[in-house]
Formats: structure tokens, C-alpha cells, sequence
């Protein structure tokens, strides 16, 4: 009754089936298959020794996946031939669950939702290394900075600060594509990692969204909070030994962008590189 349960089928259809039925296609915690020969009752079949806590989510027939943890155990006979193999397995889907979602939050920002410095890190990285396998790939990154966010705070209280961060994050969201990451890596600093965008496309990402933002004010308790940003804009070039020379670009250029008056784009271009 525990298996029927937890793999969710009736019982004719658990009798008699095989550890090699596509039905039972199970996969690792990392998404990847397991292949019909590695499942560990056939694995401890094969080799003779025990397999021991091998985590897989199966999918059952209404389509939910339950994680299971799955031990083998072979049985030899006298001639030391082995013989058979004991299975059990455990439901530790709850446990999988907030693990993962734990792994979620480490990577998120509480307060707006969007990925924190740590999630846009990591999705940095990716993108660099693409780039790195095939340069006729890019991507761009916006810096952007609240404009005089500090009188917001001073003029209506930390909670209305906080409540045009939301307010910021939303806007970015909804300029953005599924690709893109959405990042607050400071206080009223955020961050707009465009993938397969080139610099011109980026430009104009990045002027949009400054307009939409400040065509967009917060509206709060009866009031409109206008917000403004400035931005800076670079893109991934050759030279750039790391991400961190793509990111320095992106600030200097908000830095320009503060300069230059606020509420306002700017992009800097790699140094050239001789051909
Ligand atoms: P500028 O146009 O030059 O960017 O001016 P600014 O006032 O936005 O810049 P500054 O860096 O001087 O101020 C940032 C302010 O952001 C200071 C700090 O009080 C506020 N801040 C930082 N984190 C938070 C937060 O989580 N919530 C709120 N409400 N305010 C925050
Ligand atoms: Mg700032
Ligand atoms: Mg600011």
C-alpha cells in the first residue's frame, strides 16, 4: 500500500513491472536521466554490492514528480552468485522540496523578489562562460540607480522607500523577457543582465525602460511618487579577461549617467583591441 501510494499507481500496474519500464523513467536531483541500466536494484544486480541512498524523482501518472530515496540490497546464493536484490525506497519529497526552495531564497532578494547579488553572480557566470565557448554569442548588463532615493527615504519614511524598491523591481520585471535576469544587488541599486543582446539592442533596452519608469510613478496611499533611474549600459567584449570588466564598464557608465544630470542613459565601450 506505501508504494502504491507514494508512486501513485494502482496495483496491476506496479505487479510485474520492470525496473527498465519507461514508465518508471526516473531522473537525478540535477534533472538529468537515469539510465535504464542504473537503477539501483539493477546496479546491485550487476555488481554484486549495495547501492545506498540514491536520491530519484520518479514521475507519477497524474504528472507530479515524488522524489524517493532508494536503497539495494543484493542477495547472494551459496556459490556466491548473485541471486536477487531487495529494493526499498522512502518518499522524501517534502525534504527535496525545501531544500530546493531553500536554495531558491538564498538566491532571491526578500524584499522586491528579484535575484539577489549571489543569483545574478551565478548567472553571470553562465553567460561569460557561453560567450567563452563561442564568441559570436553576447550579452549585455544595465547598472541602474534610483535617483535621489535618499530624499524619498528622508521625505516619506523607509517604509515608502522600500515600497518604490517594489514598486522599481515590478517595472523591470515587466520590461523584461524570461531570459533576462532581474537583479537587486544593493540598496536601491539593480541590475539587468540581458542575454543574446548585443550593444545597440541593449541602448535601446535600457532607454525604454528609463522612460517607462519614469512615466510609471508609484502610486501610494492617494499619492504619486514619481521615480526616476539612472543607467549605464555595457556589453561583453573579447578583451574582457572576466565579468568583472563588463560590470566596472556598466558602472562607470551609470556613473557618467549620475554625472550627466540623472534620469538619463549611458554606455561605455570596451577599450579597443587590435586585431
Ligand atoms: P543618487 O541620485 O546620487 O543615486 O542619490 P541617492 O540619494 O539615490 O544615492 P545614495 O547612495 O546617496 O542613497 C541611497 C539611499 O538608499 C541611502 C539609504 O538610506 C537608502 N537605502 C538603502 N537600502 C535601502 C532599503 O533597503 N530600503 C530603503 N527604504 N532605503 C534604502
Ligand atoms: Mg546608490
Ligand atoms: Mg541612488
Amino acid at each position: 500500500p506505501a508504494a502504491l501510494r507514494i508512486l501513485g499507481l494502482p496495483l496491476d500496474q506496479l505487479l510485474g513491472g520492470a525496473a527498465i519500464d519507461p514508465r518508471c523513467a526516473a531522473v537525478r536531483e540535477d534533472g538529468s536521466a537515469f539510465g535504464s541500466d542504473e537503477h539501483p536494484a539493477l546496479v546491485a544486480l550487476r555488481t554484486g554490492d549495495a547501492v545506498n541512498d540514491v536520491v530519484m524523482g520518479v514521475s507519477r501518472p497524474d504528472g507530479s514528480r515524488v522524489w524517493i530515496l532508494v536503497n539495494a540490497t543484493p542477495l547472494t546464493a551459496r556459490d556466491g552468485a548473485v541471486e536477487r536484490v531487495y529494493s526499498t525506497f522512502e518518499d522524501i519529497t517534502p525534504r527535496v522540496s525545501l531544500a530546493r526552495e531553500l536554495e531558491q531564497q538564498a538566491r532571491t532578494d526578500y524584499l522586491t523578489g528579484a535575484a539577489n547579488r549571489r543569483g545574478l553572480t551565478e548567472r553571470l557566470a553562465i553567460e561569460f562562460a557561453r560567450v567563452r565557448r563561442d564568441p559570436s554569442d553576447v550579452f549585455s548588463v544595465l547598472a541602474l540607480d534610483l535617483d535621489h532615493f535618499k530624499h524619498v527615504n528622508d521625505a516619506h519614511g523607509h517604509a515608502t522607500g522600500d515600497a518604490v524598491l517594489v514598486h522599481m523591481a515590478a517595472l523591470m520585471r515587466q520590461a523584461s523577457r524570461a531570459i533576462d535576469v532581474v537583479a537587486r544587488i544593493g540598496g536601491e541599486e539593480f541590475t539587468l543582465l540581458l542575454p543574446d543582446t548585443g550593444l545597440a539592442a541593449a541602448l535601446a533596452r535600457a532607454e525604454r525602460l528609463r522612460e517607462q519608469i519614469e512615466a510609471t510613478p508609484l502610486q501610494l496611499d492617494g499619492r504619486s511618487l514619481p521615480v526616476t533611474v539612472s543607467i549605464g549600459v555595457s556589453t561583453v567584449a573579447p578583451g574582457d579577461a572576466s565579468i568583472d570588466a563588463v560590470l566596472a564598464r556598466a558602472d562607470r557608465a551609470l556613473y557618467e549617467a549620475k554625472g550627466a544630470g540623472r534620469n538619463t542613459v549611458r554606455v561605455q565601450l570596451p577599450p579597443a583591441v587590435d586585431a
